[in-house]
Order: C-alpha cells, then sequence, then structure tokens
C-alpha cells in the first residue's frame, strides 16, 4: 500500500460525536456536559464538529437543548475557528437553527425509499423536494450545506442497496449546493468488497474531493472500510469519539467508527490529520462517564489506563 500522494493534503475528520453519538445514546444529558464535551473536543485540532440538531424535541428528546446549546457556543473563544454544522430536518429547523447562530447545516435523505418513509415520513422524491426548499433559503442567507445519505449500502427494510441508486442520490445532493455528500452506511452492513465496488461506480459521476464517509462499526468493518475508501482516494471520513452512539436498528450494537480508531489508522500510514489522539481519548474519557458506558473503540480500550 502506497499512500505517498495523499501525504500532502491533511485527511479530514468530521467528529459527530456530540449529535449523532449522543442522540443515539439512551441517556440525556445535561447542556453543561454537552458543553464540556465540545470544549474538550475543541483542543484537539478538529477542525469540524457536528454540535447538534434542530429536529423535534418530541421525537429527540437529547437533542431539545439545541437553540441553548448553540448560544453557549457562539460564546465560546474557539467558536470562529472551527466549523460546527447542525443537522435540520426542514424549515422550522432551519429558522430555528439561524435564529441559533448557526452558520453551517447539514440536510439529510436515503437511498431507501422504505427508510424515508418510517424516518421522515416521505419518498426520498419528497424529501429532495423538501431539501430545495431549505437549500435556496440557505443559498440567499450564505449558510454552507453537507449532506448526509443514509442507507448507502444496506436498509433496514429494503436490504441491498444498489451502486447506482447512491450515485444518483449522491448526484442530487451535489445539485442541490452541498459542498460535501457524507455517504452512510446506517446499519453498519457494509464491508470493504461492497464499498469497493460502490465507490468505483461512484467516481465515475461525482468528484471524490467532495464526498466524505460515514460507517458504522455495527459488524467491526468500518476501519477496513475508511482504508478501502481512502485507497480510492476519498480523504474526509465522519466518526465519534470513543465510539460514541449506537445503532437504533440494531439493540446494543456499536455506532460511528471511533474516531481514534481511525486517526490511529490513518497517523500509521504517515498522513496527517492535525488532531491529537490523546486529547481525543480524554473527550471521550469525559463523555463516556457521562453517558456511563465502556468505549467499543479498541484504541481506546488500548491507552483507557494511562489517561
Ligand atoms: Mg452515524
Amino acid at each position: 500500500m502506497n499512500f505517498d500522494h495523499l501525504k500532502k493534503r491533511e485527511i479530514k475528520i468530521v467528529e459527530v460525536g456530540p449529535r449523532d453519538g449522543l442522540q443515539n445514546e439512551k441517556v440525556t444529558l445535561s447542556l453543561e456536559d454537552k458543553l464540556g464535551y465540545i470544549d474538550l473536543l475543541a483542543k484537539t485540532g478538529l477542525k469540524t464538529i457536528e454540535a447538534t440538531s434542530f429536529v423535534r424535541a418530541d421525537r429527540i428528546p437529547q437533542m431539545a437543548d439545541a437553540p441553548a446549546l448553540f448560544f453557549e457556543l457562539s460564546q465560546r473563544s474557539y467558536f470562529d475557528k472551527i466549523s460546527f454544522p447542525c443537522l435540520v430536518p426542514n424549515l422550522v429547523g432551519y429558522e430555528q437553527a439561524i435564529a441559533s447562530g448557526v452558520k453551517e447545516i447539514s440536510l439529510f435523505s436515503a437511498t431507501s425509499d422504505a427508510f424515508t418513509a418510517k424516518n421522515i415520513n416521505c419518498s426520498v422524491d419528497e424529501s429532495f423536494k423538501r431539501m430545495e426548499e431549505v437549500a435556496s433559503k440557505a443559498k440567499k442567507d450564505g449558510i454552507k450545506m453537507r449532506g448526509y445519505i443514509s442507507t448507502a449500502f444496506g436498509c433496514p427494510y429494503a436490504g441491498e442497496m444498489s451502486a447506482e441508486k447512491l450515485a444518483e442520490v449522491a448526484e442530487r445532493f451535489l445539485k442541490l449546493g452541498v459542498y460535501e455528500v457524507s455517504i452512510g452506511d446506517t446499519i453498519g452492513v457494509a464491508v470493504p468488497s461492497q464499498v469497493h465496488k460502490y465507490i468505483s461506480v461512484l467516481k465515475d459521476r461525482v468528484n471524490l474531493s467532495k464526498v466524505a464517509m460515514h460507517f458504522h462499526d455495527t459488524r467491526g468493518m468500518a476501519v477496513a472500510n475508511c482504508l478501502v475508501s481512502l485507497q480510492h482516494g476519498v480523504t474526509v471520513f465522519d466518526a465519534s469519539s470513543g465510539g460514541l452512539g449506537g445503532c437504533p436498528y440494531a439493540k446494543g450494537a456499536t455506532g460511528n467508527v471511533a474516531t481514534e480508531d481511525l486517526l490511529y489508522l490513518f497517523h500509521s500510514l504517515g498522513l496527517k490529520t492535525g488532531v491529537d489522539i490523546e486529547a481525543i481519548a480524554k473527550a471521550s474519557q469525559f463523555i463516556l462517564s457521562k453517558v456511563g458506558k465502556s468505549s467499543p473503540s479498541k484504541y481506546y480500550q488500548s491507552i483507557e489506563k494511562n489517561l
């Protein structure tokens, strides 16, 4: 394996622990604990931290404090040096996010109609109509947009998804005006051979410099899948510190790939991330103690006693 061609640029980690991670933990933390976690993450060298989501509090009570959290964040000295994208499902969430000082939003859809029907009560096509409304406002307001594609490899209701559908939805997102589209293995079923096949199809239709990969470690394949993506030239990866979060479709299963595991991989290949692995582990230690669980990250487990 030779990654010399990637050594000129930095591999970017999009830290999703405070949103994707905490949203999938059963415990709802206090605002103070969430801010304490983000304060620690902000010291690690990360340049993008997904902060929260502006969703209905009755649907996702873990994120009910989004306006208060974002206001506090906007007062921090590091606020202008780091991007803090927030998830918005529709115009109502968008308006709330903007009123709270959000500068970057994440929009989301999926490749599976069965998934969007259960998750956001509409088809994939209809979800794009909703997102177009938000995107046109965001463009006028000068707000940056990131896109998320769920069920890229497999759907909990419809099974395996096709590479062509993934490429089609990714193209649609880029046309919407997102600067980056994150390809999500929502249920953690992808394996390296599938990732190789899907990215091979994807790279014929979209520019891979606008693609991020978002793997879940449900079946232990996330790090291997990231390596295959890297071999194809993907240089942006979503991860959550300590492997925070779970999988709503597999009770007790692990969620997002751990930031520590990815950093260990990338640094071992001589690649730069600008992120301090020990500082990430300290942030994980803090938040895991608040959530009351141990980390599924193998790297974290190996250094936990020495933190
Ligand atoms: Mg995730």
